[in-house]
């Protein structure tokens, strides 16, 4: 049953997270965008699908339950191998002001009925971006592998020449997105728990179209080839947002994203959501072994054949190429590294915050809780707590370190950094739309 009170509420979400002029706007090209029949959506998910097999990677589609359910024959490619379906929601409900029990629900719901389809979901992204503390908790209860939420905003928005740009995102930090400031923080996928957190970048197809009134490619193809020049120079990722109803204008850009990332250095990797959360978690249960070794230490690296071990400071080892800024790569998984009395390793003093081990642990540095200030290469204290705003002033206190260190790198089989394309399919149809407002 569609309820009238269920309708004025989303009116006013929409309205608030949209603005009026975005929502007059959306009405409009929505007109454009969709149809009756589903036959544009389903060019685009077909697009979308073709430029991942050129591409050789699977991009993830994201979708409400109730929207699969509907669709799911026009849709068939989403169950699919070349397409990754993952959950956005039952409905696409605001899940910021739901409790931890309710947003169990909600995905729970969501999973049985892509279960149902034969779709076996392994990740998920909220509707509006709208996660809050609880969300993933309620990811993992649901057994599920990664979440896609914390949002990134890249192009030094604050001192971009385009002006539209700066003010919006002024605005929407302090209104709906609340990004972080991409240039100073470390944008990588996070463990937690059993999870693996995959963040977005912005801005994304929805904020240069939409809010900002790009219309032209080669606006838009700049703005993202700026995030993957940067993020491949810092060893980040790049998880793009596209939604399918704006792949028309967007495609170019997009192809030549991918374009560029397989064809310019070969070291980016190009996969989906599914394939970063797996590794992420095999590089999780990587570690080193340090075993007092004459004037040295023998390392020995539990490690599966995809990891690249690097090190900085150690003797022998100047003659090969920098891989990352003075990080070298070690070719053998037992090795010796000269260093008199100092553990090649990090150690951290006991009262150090919990997210500063978490944090060493997703970078691939060895670590140990100890006070003994003069046996590592490194040792840090200071750190009762630890957070995002800290983690690259972290890195640089690692990189002055004159000592012996040792790490795995972020990406697999030696690639410098990754890209993903990530496709949030809200609507199928006109008649979608309209029943989104009445929250289904
Ligand atoms: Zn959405």
């Amino acid at each position: 049953m569609l309820n009238i009170r269920r309708f004025v509420e989303r009116l006013v979400f929409t309205l608030k997270t949209k603005g009026v002029v975005g929502f007059i706007l959306r009405v409009a090209t929505l007109i454009k965008r969709f149809d009756f029949s589903g036959n544009k959506m389903k060019e685009a998910v077909l697009t979308i699908e073709q430029l991942g097999k050129k591409y050789k990677y699977r991009p993830a589609v994201i979708v409400p339950a109730l929207v699969l359910k509907r669709h799911h024959r026009l849709l068939n490619s989403l169950s699919g191998a070349s397409l990754e379906c993952a959950i956005h929601g039952y409905t696409h409900k605001n899940f910021k002001p739901l409790g931890l029990d309710e947003q169990v629900s909600e995905i729970r719901k969501a999973k049985g009925v892509f279960e149902q389809l034969q779709i076996h979901p392994y990740g998920f992204r909220a509707p509006y971006l709208s996660w809050n503390g609880h969300t993933g908790q309620a990811v993992q209860r649901n057994n599920l592998l990664w979440e896609s939420n914390e949002t990134f905003i890249w192009n030094g928005f604050k001192k971009s020449h385009l002006s539209k740009l700066r003010h919006f995102m002024e605005k929407a930090i302090s209104v709906l997105y609340n990004p972080l400031d991409a240039p100073k923080s470390v944008v990588i996928p996070r463990l937690q728990g059993e999870i693996v957190c995959i963040p977005i970048a912005l801005p994304d197809d929805e904020i240069l179209i939409d809010r900002l009134g790009f219309k032209d490619s080669s606006t838009i193809s700049g703005l993202w080839t700026e995030i993957l020049e940067c993020t491949h120079r810092r060893g980040d990722i790049f998880v793009l947002q596209l939604h399918p109803e704006r792949l028309p204008i967007c495609r170019e850009a997009m192809e030549g994203l991918l374009d560029k990332a397989l064809n310019s250095e070969q070291d980016i990797w190009v996969t989906g959501m599914k394939e970063v959360a797996q590794w992420w978690k095999e590089k999780g249960r990587f570690e080193f072994a340090f075993e007092a070794a004459g004037k040295g230490w023998r390392v020995h690296c539990q490690c599966t054949d995809r990891a690249v071990i690097l090190g900085r400071n150690l003797s022998g080892k100047a003659s090969q190429a920098a891989f990352y800024r003075d990080y070298r790569v070690i070719e053998e998984r037992d090795f010796l590294v000269e260093s008199e009395n100092r553990k090649p390793c990090i150690a951290v003093h006991p009262q150090c915050s919990q997210e500063l081990l978490k944090f060493l642990g997703d970078e691939g540095f060895p670590y140990e809780v100890s006070d003994n200030s003069a046996g590592y290469s490194l040792f840090l204290k200071d750190y009762e707590t630890f957070g995002r705003k800290n983690e690259l002033d972290l890195l640089n206190k690692i990189e002055e370190s004159p000592n012996p260190i040792v790490r795995y790198w972020l990406w697999p089989d030696a690639q410098r950094s990754a890209f993903v394309t990530s496709h949030d399919l809200d609507c199928v149809t006109l008649t979608d739309f309209l029943l989104r407002l009445f929250g289904r």
